[in-house]
Protein backbone atom coordinates (compact mmCIF):
# COMPACT_ATOMS: atom_id res chain seq x y z
CA UNK A 1 0.00 0.00 0.00
CA UNK A 2 1.17 3.52 -0.97
CA UNK A 3 1.31 5.16 2.33
CA UNK A 4 3.56 8.35 3.03
CA UNK A 5 3.77 9.40 6.54
CA UNK A 6 1.45 11.63 6.87
CA UNK A 7 -1.85 10.82 8.41
CA UNK A 8 -4.67 11.62 6.20
CA UNK A 9 -8.53 11.98 5.66
CA UNK A 10 -10.64 12.31 2.64
CA UNK A 11 -14.20 12.18 2.80
CA UNK A 12 -16.52 10.76 -0.37
CA UNK A 13 -19.57 12.24 -0.24
CA UNK A 14 -22.94 11.44 -3.08
CA UNK A 15 -23.22 15.09 -5.33
CA UNK A 16 -26.83 14.28 -6.03
CA UNK A 17 -29.63 12.35 -5.09
CA UNK A 18 -27.45 8.79 -3.54
CA UNK A 19 -26.68 6.01 -6.27
CA UNK A 20 -23.88 7.85 -8.23
CA UNK A 21 -21.82 4.95 -7.78
CA UNK A 22 -20.25 5.48 -4.16
CA UNK A 23 -19.77 2.02 -4.04
CA UNK A 24 -17.47 1.55 -6.72
CA UNK A 25 -15.52 4.42 -5.76
CA UNK A 26 -14.90 4.28 -2.31
CA UNK A 27 -14.37 0.17 -3.47
CA UNK A 28 -11.47 1.70 -6.49
CA UNK A 29 -10.06 4.17 -3.68
CA UNK A 30 -9.91 1.35 -0.67
CA UNK A 31 -6.39 0.25 -1.44
CA UNK A 32 -5.12 3.57 -0.49
CA UNK A 33 -6.87 3.83 2.77
CA UNK A 34 -5.72 1.68 6.09
CA UNK A 35 -9.33 2.37 7.57
CA UNK A 36 -13.04 2.99 6.08
CA UNK A 37 -15.46 4.51 7.71
CA UNK A 38 -19.53 5.14 7.57
CA UNK A 39 -20.70 7.76 8.90
CA UNK A 40 -24.60 8.22 8.65
CA UNK A 41 -27.37 6.60 7.26
CA UNK A 42 -28.31 2.76 7.70
CA UNK A 43 -29.33 -0.62 5.57
CA UNK A 44 -31.25 1.93 3.12
CA UNK A 45 -28.18 3.03 1.55
CA UNK A 46 -26.94 -0.48 -0.68
CA UNK A 47 -24.28 -0.08 -2.44
CA UNK A 48 -23.38 -2.41 -5.58
CA UNK A 49 -19.92 -3.61 -6.21
CA UNK A 50 -19.18 -5.68 -8.94
CA UNK A 51 -15.61 -7.48 -8.64
CA UNK A 52 -15.12 -10.24 -10.99
CA UNK A 53 -18.49 -10.46 -12.83
CA UNK A 54 -19.58 -11.03 -8.62
CA UNK A 55 -21.97 -8.85 -7.38
CA UNK A 56 -21.74 -7.64 -3.61
CA UNK A 57 -24.46 -5.47 -2.04
CA UNK A 58 -23.68 -3.68 1.23
CA UNK A 59 -25.83 -2.00 3.40
CA UNK A 60 -23.96 -1.41 6.08
CA UNK A 61 -20.75 -2.56 6.15
CA UNK A 62 -18.20 -0.41 4.23
CA UNK A 63 -17.74 -1.43 0.57
CA UNK A 64 -13.56 -1.47 1.52
CA UNK A 65 -13.92 -4.54 3.26
CA UNK A 66 -14.37 -6.04 -0.51
CA UNK A 67 -10.69 -5.47 -1.43
CA UNK A 68 -7.25 -5.06 0.17
CA UNK A 69 -6.57 -4.38 3.91
CA UNK A 70 -8.56 -2.15 4.90
CA UNK A 71 -10.14 -1.95 7.92
CA UNK A 72 -13.74 -1.12 8.18
CA UNK A 73 -15.91 0.53 10.66
CA UNK A 74 -19.32 1.45 11.20
CA UNK A 75 -19.36 5.09 12.97
CA UNK A 76 -21.12 6.55 15.39
CA UNK A 77 -23.59 8.64 13.77
CA UNK A 78 -25.25 5.10 11.46
CA UNK A 79 -28.61 3.54 12.72
CA UNK A 80 -27.97 -0.37 12.95
CA UNK A 81 -30.43 -3.12 12.41
CA UNK A 82 -28.49 -6.33 14.05
CA UNK A 83 -30.85 -8.44 11.63
CA UNK A 84 -29.35 -6.81 9.01
CA UNK A 85 -25.60 -6.49 10.20
CA UNK A 86 -25.33 -9.99 11.10
CA UNK A 87 -26.59 -11.14 7.87
CA UNK A 88 -24.46 -9.11 5.62
CA UNK A 89 -21.70 -10.49 8.12
CA UNK A 90 -22.69 -14.10 6.85
CA UNK A 91 -23.33 -12.92 3.64
CA UNK A 92 -19.70 -11.98 3.73
CA UNK A 93 -17.98 -14.83 5.57
CA UNK A 94 -19.68 -17.20 2.93
CA UNK A 95 -18.19 -15.24 0.15
CA UNK A 96 -14.76 -15.83 1.80
CA UNK A 97 -14.44 -12.53 3.17
CA UNK A 98 -12.73 -12.14 6.65
CA UNK A 99 -13.80 -10.05 9.03
CA UNK A 100 -12.42 -10.71 11.93
CA UNK A 101 -9.90 -7.78 13.15
CA UNK A 102 -10.78 -5.95 10.45
CA UNK A 103 -15.08 -4.76 11.19
CA UNK A 104 -15.66 -2.33 14.77
CA UNK A 105 -18.82 -1.49 15.17
CA UNK A 106 -19.10 1.84 17.14
CA UNK A 107 -20.24 1.33 20.78
CA UNK A 108 -22.18 4.75 20.43
CA UNK A 109 -24.21 3.83 17.43
CA UNK A 110 -27.81 3.71 17.38
CA UNK A 111 -29.76 0.45 17.18
CA UNK A 112 -33.00 0.05 15.13
CA UNK A 113 -35.57 -2.21 16.89
CA UNK A 114 -38.49 -4.20 15.37
CA UNK A 115 -40.71 -1.24 16.69
CA UNK A 116 -39.30 1.50 14.26
CA UNK A 117 -39.95 -0.50 11.49
CA UNK A 118 -43.81 -0.94 12.86
CA UNK A 119 -44.07 2.46 13.07
CA UNK A 120 -42.46 3.79 9.76
CA UNK A 121 -44.44 1.50 7.70
CA UNK A 122 -47.66 2.38 9.46
CA UNK A 123 -47.09 6.42 9.20
CA UNK A 124 -46.07 5.94 5.65
CA UNK A 125 -49.69 4.27 4.65
CA UNK A 126 -51.32 6.46 6.77
CA UNK A 127 -53.91 8.82 4.81
CA UNK A 128 -53.04 12.65 4.55
CA UNK A 129 -49.35 11.85 5.00
CA UNK A 130 -46.68 13.08 2.52
CA UNK A 131 -45.62 10.37 0.84
CA UNK A 132 -41.84 10.63 1.52
CA UNK A 133 -40.92 6.86 -0.07
CA UNK A 134 -39.38 6.07 2.40
CA UNK A 135 -37.57 1.96 2.13
CA UNK A 136 -39.59 1.38 5.68
CA UNK A 137 -36.68 0.01 7.45
CA UNK A 138 -37.13 1.81 10.23
CA UNK A 139 -33.90 4.15 9.57
CA UNK A 140 -36.54 7.51 10.40
CA UNK A 141 -38.16 6.60 13.42
CA UNK A 142 -34.48 5.11 14.93
CA UNK A 143 -32.91 8.71 14.19
CA UNK A 144 -36.11 10.02 16.05
CA UNK A 145 -35.77 8.37 18.93
CA UNK A 146 -31.87 9.23 18.96
CA UNK A 147 -32.44 12.84 18.69
CA UNK A 148 -35.59 12.48 21.18
CA UNK A 149 -32.75 10.98 23.11
CA UNK A 150 -34.84 7.61 23.93
CA UNK A 151 -32.97 5.78 21.18
CA UNK A 152 -31.17 2.17 22.48
CA UNK A 153 -27.12 2.19 21.19
CA UNK A 154 -24.85 -0.47 20.63
CA UNK A 155 -23.33 -0.20 23.70
CA UNK A 156 -26.22 -0.92 26.15
CA UNK A 157 -27.14 -4.46 24.38
CA UNK A 158 -24.64 -5.38 26.43
CA UNK A 159 -26.91 -4.62 29.68
CA UNK A 160 -29.55 -7.38 29.81
CA UNK A 161 -31.20 -5.63 32.79
CA UNK A 162 -30.85 -1.99 30.57
CA UNK A 163 -32.15 -4.24 27.52
CA UNK A 164 -35.00 -5.42 28.79
CA UNK A 165 -36.38 -2.58 30.41
CA UNK A 166 -35.79 -0.30 27.63
CA UNK A 167 -37.05 -2.77 25.10
CA UNK A 168 -40.84 -2.87 27.38
CA UNK A 169 -40.76 1.01 28.13
CA UNK A 170 -40.69 2.24 24.61
CA UNK A 171 -43.05 -1.28 23.67
CA UNK A 172 -45.73 0.19 26.04
CA UNK A 173 -45.45 3.23 24.02
CA UNK A 174 -45.07 3.01 20.57
CA UNK A 175 -47.50 0.08 20.71
CA UNK A 176 -50.16 2.04 22.11
CA UNK A 177 -49.06 4.82 19.48
CA UNK A 178 -49.22 2.48 16.37
CA UNK A 179 -52.16 0.61 17.77
CA UNK A 180 -54.27 3.65 18.59
CA UNK A 181 -53.67 5.47 15.28
CA UNK A 182 -52.57 2.68 12.52
CA UNK A 183 -54.33 0.00 14.00
CA UNK A 184 -51.01 -1.74 13.87
CA UNK A 185 -50.78 -4.75 15.81
CA UNK A 186 -48.66 -4.85 18.77
CA UNK A 187 -45.33 -6.63 19.45
CA UNK A 188 -44.07 -8.57 22.05
CA UNK A 189 -41.38 -7.48 24.49
CA UNK A 190 -40.08 -11.00 25.54
CA UNK A 191 -39.48 -12.06 21.72
CA UNK A 192 -37.31 -8.92 20.78
CA UNK A 193 -35.33 -8.90 23.63
CA UNK A 194 -34.65 -12.76 22.96
CA UNK A 195 -33.22 -11.83 19.55
CA UNK A 196 -31.33 -8.97 20.44
CA UNK A 197 -29.90 -11.08 22.96
CA UNK A 198 -28.55 -13.00 20.37
CA UNK A 199 -27.44 -10.19 17.81
CA UNK A 200 -25.29 -8.95 20.73
CA UNK A 201 -23.21 -12.24 21.23
CA UNK A 202 -22.96 -12.47 17.34
CA UNK A 203 -21.52 -9.07 17.10
CA UNK A 204 -20.23 -8.51 20.27
CA UNK A 205 -16.46 -9.41 19.27
CA UNK A 206 -16.71 -6.11 16.60
CA UNK A 207 -17.93 -3.77 18.94
CA UNK A 208 -15.86 -1.27 20.18
CA UNK A 209 -14.77 2.67 21.00
CA UNK A 210 -14.66 3.40 16.86
CA UNK A 211 -13.57 7.47 17.50
CA UNK A 212 -10.92 6.61 19.62
CA UNK A 213 -9.73 4.40 17.32
CA UNK A 214 -10.09 6.36 14.40
CA UNK A 215 -8.28 9.14 16.17
CA UNK A 216 -5.44 6.92 17.29
CA UNK A 217 -5.00 6.07 13.86
CA UNK A 218 -5.03 9.18 12.66
CA UNK A 219 -2.55 10.40 14.80
CA UNK A 220 0.09 6.90 14.36
CA UNK A 221 -0.32 8.39 10.47
CA UNK A 222 -2.84 6.27 8.78
CA UNK A 223 -4.94 6.95 6.31
CA UNK A 224 -9.01 6.98 6.40
CA UNK A 225 -11.72 7.64 4.20
CA UNK A 226 -15.09 8.03 5.46
CA UNK A 227 -17.85 6.88 3.13
CA UNK A 228 -21.07 8.69 2.64
CA UNK A 229 -24.05 7.16 2.42
CA UNK A 230 -27.01 8.78 0.28
CA UNK A 231 -26.65 11.97 -0.97
CA UNK A 232 -26.36 15.95 -0.58
CA UNK A 233 -29.76 16.50 -1.98
CA UNK A 234 -31.47 13.87 0.98
CA UNK A 235 -29.72 15.98 3.79
CA UNK A 236 -31.56 16.11 6.59
CA UNK A 237 -30.87 19.92 6.27
CA UNK A 238 -29.57 20.95 2.67
CA UNK A 239 -31.44 18.59 0.95
CA UNK A 240 -35.48 18.97 -0.84
CA UNK A 241 -36.94 18.57 2.73
CA UNK A 242 -39.10 17.21 3.50
CA UNK A 243 -38.27 14.42 0.75
CA UNK A 244 -34.74 13.76 2.63
CA UNK A 245 -33.19 10.69 4.71
CA UNK A 246 -33.05 10.98 8.33
CA UNK A 247 -28.87 12.41 8.37
CA UNK A 248 -26.12 14.66 7.64
CA UNK A 249 -25.33 12.94 4.09
CA UNK A 250 -22.95 15.91 3.66
CA UNK A 251 -19.43 16.59 4.48
CA UNK A 252 -20.02 17.21 7.97
CA UNK A 253 -21.67 14.17 9.46
CA UNK A 254 -18.53 12.62 8.71
CA UNK A 255 -16.66 14.44 11.47
CA UNK A 256 -19.93 14.26 13.95
CA UNK A 257 -20.48 10.49 12.52
CA UNK A 258 -17.16 9.20 13.11
CA UNK A 259 -15.84 11.39 16.06
CA UNK A 260 -12.73 12.67 13.83
CA UNK A 261 -12.44 16.74 14.40
CA UNK A 262 -12.91 19.14 10.77
CA UNK A 263 -9.30 19.75 11.14
CA UNK A 264 -8.25 16.24 10.52
CA UNK A 265 -9.95 16.12 7.10
CA UNK A 266 -7.44 16.67 4.06
CA UNK A 267 -10.05 16.72 1.91
CA UNK A 268 -13.74 15.93 0.24
CA UNK A 269 -14.40 14.41 -2.98
CA UNK A 270 -18.11 14.52 -4.79
CA UNK A 271 -19.61 11.45 -6.79
CA UNK A 272 -21.97 12.42 -9.88
CA UNK A 273 -23.47 10.84 -12.51
CA UNK A 274 -22.56 12.09 -15.91
CA UNK A 275 -26.51 12.27 -15.63
CA UNK A 276 -28.88 12.67 -12.68
CA UNK A 277 -31.32 10.07 -10.80
CA UNK A 278 -33.35 10.01 -8.29
CA UNK A 279 -35.67 7.74 -6.43
CA UNK A 280 -39.15 8.00 -4.13
CA UNK A 281 -40.81 11.63 -4.32
CA UNK A 282 -39.46 15.17 -4.18
CA UNK A 283 -38.78 17.72 -6.57
CA UNK A 284 -36.36 16.79 -9.62
CA UNK A 285 -35.81 20.06 -12.01
CA UNK A 286 -34.15 17.95 -15.06
CA UNK A 287 -36.21 14.96 -14.99
CA UNK A 288 -36.80 13.45 -17.92
CA UNK A 289 -39.44 10.84 -19.22
CA UNK A 290 -40.29 9.03 -22.61
CA UNK A 291 -38.18 6.83 -24.60
CA UNK A 292 -34.71 8.38 -23.92
CA UNK A 293 -35.58 8.18 -20.10
CA UNK A 294 -36.43 4.64 -20.74
CA UNK A 295 -33.15 4.37 -22.39
CA UNK A 296 -31.05 5.70 -19.63
CA UNK A 297 -32.66 3.69 -17.00
CA UNK A 298 -31.80 0.70 -18.69
CA UNK A 299 -28.63 1.35 -20.07
CA UNK A 300 -27.77 2.66 -16.28
CA UNK A 301 -29.62 -0.82 -14.63
CA UNK A 302 -31.56 2.33 -12.68
CA UNK A 303 -33.35 0.09 -10.62
CA UNK A 304 -32.74 0.62 -6.60
CA UNK A 305 -30.49 -2.05 -5.43
CA UNK A 306 -32.46 -2.39 -2.07
CA UNK A 307 -36.16 -2.38 -3.50
CA UNK A 308 -35.84 -2.82 -7.25
CA UNK A 309 -37.84 0.11 -7.73
CA UNK A 310 -37.32 2.01 -11.02
CA UNK A 311 -35.36 5.86 -10.48
CA UNK A 312 -36.52 8.62 -11.96
CA UNK A 313 -33.57 9.85 -14.67
CA UNK A 314 -33.01 13.43 -15.76
CA UNK A 315 -29.82 15.32 -17.16
CA UNK A 316 -27.05 16.34 -15.12
CA UNK A 317 -27.55 19.66 -13.29
CA UNK A 318 -24.89 21.76 -13.03
CA UNK A 319 -26.52 24.59 -10.58
CA UNK A 320 -27.83 21.29 -8.09
CA UNK A 321 -24.13 20.31 -8.36
CA UNK A 322 -22.40 23.62 -7.53
CA UNK A 323 -25.29 23.56 -4.62
CA UNK A 324 -23.76 20.26 -3.42
CA UNK A 325 -19.69 21.57 -3.81
CA UNK A 326 -20.28 24.67 -1.91
CA UNK A 327 -22.42 22.73 0.62
CA UNK A 328 -19.36 19.93 1.17
CA UNK A 329 -16.19 22.35 0.51
CA UNK A 330 -15.65 19.60 -2.59
CA UNK A 331 -12.44 20.20 -4.46
CA UNK A 332 -12.48 16.67 -6.56
CA UNK A 333 -15.43 15.48 -8.52
CA UNK A 334 -15.66 11.88 -9.64
CA UNK A 335 -17.89 11.41 -13.16
CA UNK A 336 -19.69 7.98 -12.90
CA UNK A 337 -21.51 6.14 -15.67
CA UNK A 338 -20.16 8.22 -18.94
CA UNK A 339 -20.73 5.47 -20.97
CA UNK A 340 -24.86 5.11 -20.42
CA UNK A 341 -24.53 8.46 -22.46
CA UNK A 342 -23.10 6.55 -24.95
CA UNK A 343 -24.92 6.51 -28.29
CA UNK A 344 -27.18 10.15 -27.62
CA UNK A 345 -26.88 12.52 -30.42
CA UNK A 346 -27.15 15.30 -28.29
CA UNK A 347 -27.02 15.74 -24.43
CA UNK A 348 -28.77 18.72 -22.70
CA UNK A 349 -26.93 20.04 -19.55
CA UNK A 350 -28.74 22.21 -16.90
CA UNK A 351 -26.74 25.36 -16.82
CA UNK A 352 -29.04 27.74 -15.15
CA UNK A 353 -32.28 28.07 -13.95
CA UNK A 354 -34.91 30.91 -14.53
CA UNK A 355 -37.33 31.21 -11.56
CA UNK A 356 -40.68 33.00 -12.74
CA UNK A 357 -39.31 33.70 -15.95
CA UNK A 358 -36.15 35.49 -14.60
CA UNK A 359 -32.69 34.42 -13.89
CA UNK A 360 -31.89 32.80 -10.80
CA UNK A 361 -28.95 33.70 -8.56
CA UNK A 362 -26.87 30.64 -6.96
CA UNK A 363 -29.71 30.35 -4.30
CA UNK A 364 -31.66 27.28 -4.37
CA UNK A 365 -35.49 27.71 -3.26
CA UNK A 366 -35.82 25.70 0.38
CA UNK A 367 -39.29 24.78 -0.20
CA UNK A 368 -40.27 22.17 -2.48
CA UNK A 369 -42.94 24.58 -4.58
CA UNK A 370 -40.07 26.96 -5.07
CA UNK A 371 -37.79 24.21 -6.05
CA UNK A 372 -41.13 22.78 -8.65
CA UNK A 373 -41.01 26.10 -9.80
CA UNK A 374 -37.83 26.30 -11.46
CA UNK A 375 -37.39 26.04 -15.43
CA UNK A 376 -33.70 25.05 -16.23
CA UNK A 377 -32.13 26.47 -18.59
CA UNK A 378 -30.18 23.88 -21.00
CA UNK A 379 -26.86 23.87 -22.86
CA UNK A 380 -27.36 21.02 -25.88
CA UNK A 381 -23.90 19.60 -26.20
CA UNK A 382 -23.21 17.28 -28.90
CA UNK A 383 -23.22 13.34 -28.46
CA UNK A 384 -20.21 11.04 -29.18
CA UNK A 385 -22.28 8.21 -30.63
CA UNK A 386 -19.67 5.72 -30.10
CA UNK A 387 -18.45 3.61 -27.36
CA UNK A 388 -16.76 4.63 -24.18
CA UNK A 389 -17.65 1.36 -22.23
CA UNK A 390 -14.79 0.07 -20.31
CA UNK A 391 -12.26 2.82 -21.72
CA UNK A 392 -9.00 3.20 -19.00
CA UNK A 393 -7.59 6.37 -20.84
CA UNK A 394 -8.27 10.10 -20.91
CA UNK A 395 -6.82 10.11 -24.62
CA UNK A 396 -9.02 7.05 -25.94
CA UNK A 397 -12.17 9.02 -25.15
CA UNK A 398 -14.20 10.16 -28.26
CA UNK A 399 -13.32 14.05 -28.27
CA UNK A 400 -17.10 14.98 -27.75
CA UNK A 401 -17.04 12.71 -24.28
CA UNK A 402 -13.97 15.00 -23.52
CA UNK A 403 -15.42 18.49 -24.32
CA UNK A 404 -18.83 17.33 -22.38
CA UNK A 405 -16.41 16.70 -19.56
CA UNK A 406 -14.82 19.73 -19.86
CA UNK A 407 -17.62 21.82 -20.23
CA UNK A 408 -18.69 20.13 -16.65
CA UNK A 409 -15.24 20.99 -14.87
CA UNK A 410 -15.29 24.41 -15.97
CA UNK A 411 -18.71 25.67 -15.43
CA UNK A 412 -18.42 23.82 -11.85
CA UNK A 413 -15.02 25.08 -11.56
CA UNK A 414 -13.89 21.98 -10.35
CA UNK A 415 -11.06 19.13 -11.12
CA UNK A 416 -12.83 16.02 -12.12
CA UNK A 417 -10.27 13.11 -11.12
CA UNK A 418 -11.61 9.85 -11.72
CA UNK A 419 -14.07 9.03 -14.90
CA UNK A 420 -16.16 5.66 -14.78
CA UNK A 421 -17.15 4.06 -17.99
CA UNK A 422 -17.94 0.59 -16.30
CA UNK A 423 -19.22 -0.96 -13.67
CA UNK A 424 -15.61 -2.91 -12.98
CA UNK A 425 -13.10 -1.58 -10.49
CA UNK A 426 -10.81 -1.10 -13.64
CA UNK A 427 -12.90 0.43 -15.69
CA UNK A 428 -11.93 3.90 -15.12
CA UNK A 429 -9.90 6.54 -16.05
CA UNK A 430 -7.65 8.87 -13.75
CA UNK A 431 -6.89 12.37 -14.72
CA UNK A 432 -3.87 12.94 -14.03
CA UNK A 433 -2.20 15.17 -11.40
CA UNK A 434 -5.47 15.22 -9.45
CA UNK A 435 -5.87 17.06 -5.92
CA UNK A 436 -7.53 13.45 -5.52
CA UNK A 437 -4.17 12.20 -6.40
CA UNK A 438 -2.37 13.89 -3.56
CA UNK A 439 -4.69 12.87 -0.90
CA UNK A 440 -4.46 9.13 -1.61
CA UNK A 441 -0.45 9.95 -0.97
CA UNK A 442 0.13 8.55 -4.28
CA UNK A 443 3.60 9.23 -5.06
CA UNK A 444 5.09 11.04 -8.21
CA UNK A 445 6.20 8.23 -9.79
CA UNK A 446 2.95 6.36 -9.67
CA UNK A 447 0.69 9.49 -10.87
CA UNK A 448 2.87 9.99 -13.64
CA UNK A 449 2.80 6.35 -14.91
CA UNK A 450 -1.39 6.99 -14.22
CA UNK A 451 -1.52 8.99 -16.55
P1 LIG B 1 -24.08 3.95 -4.70
O1 LIG B 1 -25.09 3.69 -3.64
O2 LIG B 1 -23.73 5.40 -4.84
O3 LIG B 1 -22.88 3.06 -4.57
O4 LIG B 1 -24.74 3.56 -6.07
P2 LIG B 1 -25.42 2.17 -6.48
O5 LIG B 1 -24.56 1.07 -6.06
O6 LIG B 1 -26.86 2.14 -6.09
O7 LIG B 1 -25.47 2.35 -8.03
C1 LIG B 1 -24.42 2.26 -8.81
C2 LIG B 1 -24.69 1.22 -9.88
O8 LIG B 1 -24.04 1.58 -11.04
C3 LIG B 1 -24.13 -0.15 -9.54
O9 LIG B 1 -24.94 -1.14 -10.13
C4 LIG B 1 -22.74 -0.13 -10.17
O10 LIG B 1 -22.25 -1.40 -10.48
C5 LIG B 1 -23.01 0.65 -11.41
N1 LIG B 1 -21.92 1.47 -11.88
C6 LIG B 1 -21.02 2.19 -11.15
N2 LIG B 1 -20.21 2.88 -11.96
C7 LIG B 1 -20.61 2.61 -13.24
C8 LIG B 1 -20.18 3.05 -14.53
O11 LIG B 1 -19.27 3.87 -14.67
N3 LIG B 1 -20.85 2.58 -15.62
C9 LIG B 1 -21.89 1.71 -15.51
N4 LIG B 1 -22.50 1.31 -16.64
N5 LIG B 1 -22.32 1.25 -14.31
C10 LIG B 1 -21.70 1.71 -13.19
Amino acid sequence: MPKTAKSRCVIVAGAQWGDEGKGKVVDLLARHFDWIARYQGGHNAGHTVIIGGRKHILQLIPCGILGGEARAVIGNGVVIDPAALVQEMDGLAAAGIELEGRLFVSNRAQVILPYHRMLELAAENAPGRVKIGTTSRGIGPSYEDKMGRRGLRVVDLYEPELLRTHIENALREKNAVAGALYQAQPLDAGSIYESYLEYSRRIGPYVADTAALLNRAWRAGEAILLEGAQGTLLDIDHGTYPFVTSSSTTAGGGCTGTGLGPTRISGVIGVSKAYATRVGGGPFPTELEGPVADQLRERGNEFGSVTGRPRRVGWIDLPLLRYAVRLNGMESLVITKLDVLDGLAEIPVCVDYRLDGQPLADEIPATVAGLEKLEPVYAKLTGWQASTAGLKRLEDLPRAARAYLDFVASRLELEISLISTGPERNETIWAPHSRLESWLGMERAEQTARS
